[in-house]
C-alpha cells in the first residue's frame, strides 16, 4: 500500500483496523508532507516495533522528477515518469509576489479540445492521489533550491481534473489539511473543461476556487472546439456554476483567444454577459501554438481590444501572461513525449 494515497480520515481508520491509535495518522502525515521525511525509520517520535510494522505495512514512495527544464522566463517544467513509463509534467511559475504550481491529475486527456496539445495526444490513465501529491511536495523541494516556496496551486496540467474525481478530492483533502500541506482553500483552483454534474459536487466537497474553461459564448462555437459541449451544453453548465456554493468572486471564465474564430466584438459582449452572472474574472489566454495545430493566435492588438470590450462593461478581464513556450511549459503544450 502506497502511505501518499491516505487522506487522514482513511489512514486513521487503516490504522485502527491494525491496531494502531488512531493520532499516529498525524504524526506520519506530518513527517511526510511537513518535514519530508519518507523513510519510517526516521519518524522519531513513533516507538521502534510501531516503525517496524508501520514499513511492512505501507510504502513511502513520492514519485520525485526524472528531468526538470527551465525556459528563459524563470518557469521551470518538472517532467515525472511514472512507474508504468507514462510521463506527466508540473510547471512551476514564479512570479513577483507569489509562486504558482501547475498540477497535472491525468496522463494525457481524454477531453480532446481541437486547440489542446494534450488533448490531440490522447489519454492514457488517471493520477492516483499519490501521483498527484507527489507533483507538490517534490515541486516544493525543488522550488526552495532557489529561494522560492510554492504559495497557489492549479489544477491545470495535463488532464480534465473532474474526471478524476475521488483521486482530486482525496488529493486536495491533504493538500488543506493542517497535519498534510496545510494550504488554504483560497490559494487552491481546479480548472474544468465545463464536466457539470462534478462541479455540483466539488462544491458540495470543497471550497477551492473554480475555473471553468468556456473559449466560446454559443453551443454552436463550443462543439466545435470541444466535444464536452455536446454532453454539458451551455446551459447545463452555466446552471452547474450557478450551484458553485462559494464566494463568487473565487470564479474564473478562461478564453483562450483563437484568430478569426472566437475574438470578435459580439463575443466579448456575450462573454461581458455570463461574466457579470457570476461576478467572475476573465482571463483572455493568448493561444499557444503546437505543431499540427489547427488554430491561430489572435494578435495581441486585437486581444486587448476584446479585453477592453469586457471592462467596459465593468468585467475584471485580465490577460494571461504566456510562460514557458519555449519549453513546451506553457498551458495547452503540456505532453512532451507522444501517448499512443
Ligand atoms: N482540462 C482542464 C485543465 C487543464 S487545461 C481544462 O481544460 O480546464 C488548462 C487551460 O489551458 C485551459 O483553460 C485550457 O483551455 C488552456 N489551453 C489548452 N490548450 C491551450 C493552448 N494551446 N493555448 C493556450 N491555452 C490552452
Ligand atoms: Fe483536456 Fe483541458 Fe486540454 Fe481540453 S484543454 S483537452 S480538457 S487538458
Amino acid at each position: 500500500m502506497e502511505l501518499l494515497d491516505f487522506t487522514r480520515k482513511k489512514l486513521e481508520e487503516k490504522l485502527l483496523e491494525n491496531g494502531f491509535a488512531r493520532f499516529k495518522a498525524s504524526q506520519i502525515m506530518q513527517w511526510i508532507y511537513q518535514k519530508r521525511v519518507f523513510s519510517f525509520d526516521e519518524m522519531t517520535n513513533i516507538s521502534k516495533s510501531d516503525r517496524l510494522r508501520l514499513g511492512e505495512m505501507f510504502d513511502v514512495t513520492p514519485v520525485f522528477p526524472g528531468e526538470t527544464f527551465t525556459s528563459s522566463d524563470g518557469t521551470e517544467k518538472l517532467a515525472f515518469t511514472l512507474s508504468d513509463g507514462n510521463v506527466v509534467e508540473a510547471v512551476i511559475i514564479p512570479e513577483e509576489t507569489r509562486c504558482t504550481l501547475c498540477v497535472s491529475t491525468q496522463a494525457g486527456c481524454p477531453i480532446k479540445c481541437a486547440f489542446c496539445r494534450t488533448g490531440s495526444l490522447g489519454f492514457r490513465r488517471n493520477l492516483t492521489v499519490s501521483e498527484i501529491n507527489s507533483q507538490v511536495l517534490t515541486a516544493q523541494i525543488e522550488a526552495e533550491k532557489s529561494g522560492k516556496k510554492i504559495t497557489n496551486l492549479v489544477f491545470m496540467g495535463m488532464g480534465e481534473p473532474l474526471l478524476n474525481f475521488e483521486n482530486l478530492t482525496d488529493a486536495i483533502e491533504i493538500l488543506l489539511d493542517d497535519f498534510g500541506f496545510n494550504f488554504s482553500n483560497r490559494k487552491i483552483t481546479v480548472s474544468t473543461s465545463g464536466i457539470a454534474d462534478k462541479i455540483v459536487e466539488l462544491g458540495e466537497k470543497t471550497k477551492v476556487n473554480l475555473a471553468v474553461s468556456l473559449h466560446a459564448v454559443t453551443d454552436e462555437k463550443r462543439d466545435k472546439i470541444m466535444p464536452i459541449n455536446k454532453k454539458y451544453p451551455l446551459k447545463t453548465l452555466l446552471k452547474a456554476i450557478d450551484s458553485y456554493p462559494i464566494s463568487r468572486k473565487m470564479v474564473v471564465l478562461e478564453y483562450v483567444m483563437l484568430k478569426n474564430f472566437n475574438d470578435f466584438p459580439e463575443d466579448a459582449a456575450a462573454l461581458a454577459k455570463i461574466a457579470n452572472r457570476y461576478d467572475a474574472k476573465v482571463n483572455l489566454i493568448p493561444f499557444n501554438t503546437f505543431d499540427g495545430a489547427a488554430f491561430e493566435a489572435t494578435p495581441m492588438k486585437k486581444i486587448i481590444d476584446f479585453q477592453n470590450i469586457l471592462l467596459a462593461k465593468n468585467v475584471t478581464a485580465l490577460i494571461r501572461k504566456s510562460r514557458g513556450g519555449d519549453k513546451l511549459a506553457a498551458c495547452g503544450q503540456l505532453g512532451r513525449v507522444r501517448i499512443k
